[in-house]
């Protein structure tokens, strides 16, 4: 039976959303307004990011807030512990926990001075994520997602490198990894071949990346170390000034990465939404997804 057909028959597939905090009135509303169209699909969590150095704590807050309050969605607030003390982190999280928090995406932060740049860790801070993990396990019981890169961190001195922060984070009590997003299924497959000999036996989920705009796309990869395959462009020519075309083509790209991830036997998926709606739809109803369907599951 095609992907496609399984999914319209049983929906088997894992899905989970993340969000940004709003950075104004007209973003607040159109992130709610994304998180009720989008909890339709009946999501495993959903998740919110949080500014490196603690600068959308307030908003990264309030919003995790309302999903769950309002929203009743499982929801997970992202942490990084860049340029705070264990304090200072501690607090944060007491915060988090006193707002219904019991999962968090544990992460390092990129350097305050800038991508690219040295890190340097707090003096009394976790000076990576395998740390914080440890501390949040120490502090409480909670669900730890934490990131990984299936084209490694452009920091990593080399894949093995990489591998072993994963394996420390998992050591330290990851329960969850959420990868970086990536376009080449078979450096995705090859990376897991990588996990799984290192003994790392959580799930580690792909990040999936609807295309909203190539050539942003093609900067903010380069600065995460993602590559673009040559594919993108061609599916992609002559769209620039035809946004329904180009909607269109992101949506079969990401299905289609969807269904062949899922041949391969991966049926979680983490999808990355810039706070928009329509395009992650698309990719779903793609899949043979339907709302009612996953509702009913
Ligand atoms: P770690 O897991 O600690 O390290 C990542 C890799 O870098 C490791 O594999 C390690 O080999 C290498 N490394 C780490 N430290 C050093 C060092 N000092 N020297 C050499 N190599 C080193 N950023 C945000 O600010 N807010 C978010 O909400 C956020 N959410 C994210 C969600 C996901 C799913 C992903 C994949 C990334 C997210 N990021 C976010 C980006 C992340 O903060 C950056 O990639 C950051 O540079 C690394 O954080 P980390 O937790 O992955 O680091």
């Amino acid at each position: 039976m095609a992907t496609t057909e399984q999914n319209r028959a049983n929906g088997r597939l894992h899905l989970s959303f993340e969000f940004f905090p709003p950075k104004s009135p007209e973003m607040d509303k159109q992130l709610w307004e994304t998180v009720a169209e989008l909890s339709r699909w009946n999501p495993d969590f959903v998740s919110v990011t949080y500014g490196a150095g603690g600068t959308t704590k307030a908003p990264t807050l309030e919003a995790v807030r309302r999903m769950i309050g309002d929203a009743k969605l499982h929801t997970a607030a992202h942490l990084t512990c860049v340029d705070a003390s264990r304090d200072d982190v501690h607090k944060v999280v007491d915060e988090f926990r006193a707002a219904g928090v019991r999962h968090f995406v544990a992460l390092r932060g990129d350097p305050s001075t800038g991508i690219g740049t040295a890190y340097t860790p707090h003096p009394d801070g976790y000076a990576n994520a395998a740390e914080l993990v440890k501390g949040l396990r120490e502090i409480s019981d909670f669900e730890i997602s934490v990131s990984a890169y299936p084209e490694k961190h452009p920091e990593s001195a080399d894949e093995a490198a990489d591998i072993d922060m994963l394996k420390r984070k998992f050591d330290n009590g990851a329960t969850r990894a959420l990868t970086q997003f990536f376009f080449d299924n078979d450096v995705y497959e090859r990376y897991m071949e990588r996990v799984v000999a290192a003994g790392i036996t959580i799930p580690v989920v792909p990040g999936i990346m609807p295309i909203q705009n190539l050539t942003q796309l093609k900067r903010f990869a380069g600065r995460c170390g993602t590559s673009v395959p040559s594919f993108l462009d061609v599916r992609f020519e002559g769209l620039d000034e035809n946004p329904t075309d180009r909607a269109k083509v992101a949506a079969d790209v990401a299905a289609e990465q969807i269904e062949d991830l899922q041949r391969r036997g991966f049926h979680e998926f983490h999808l990355y939404t810039m706070n928009r709606a329509p395009l992650v739809n698309a990719v779903l109803e793609n899949l043979g997804l339907s709302p009612e369907r996953r509702s009913a599951a």
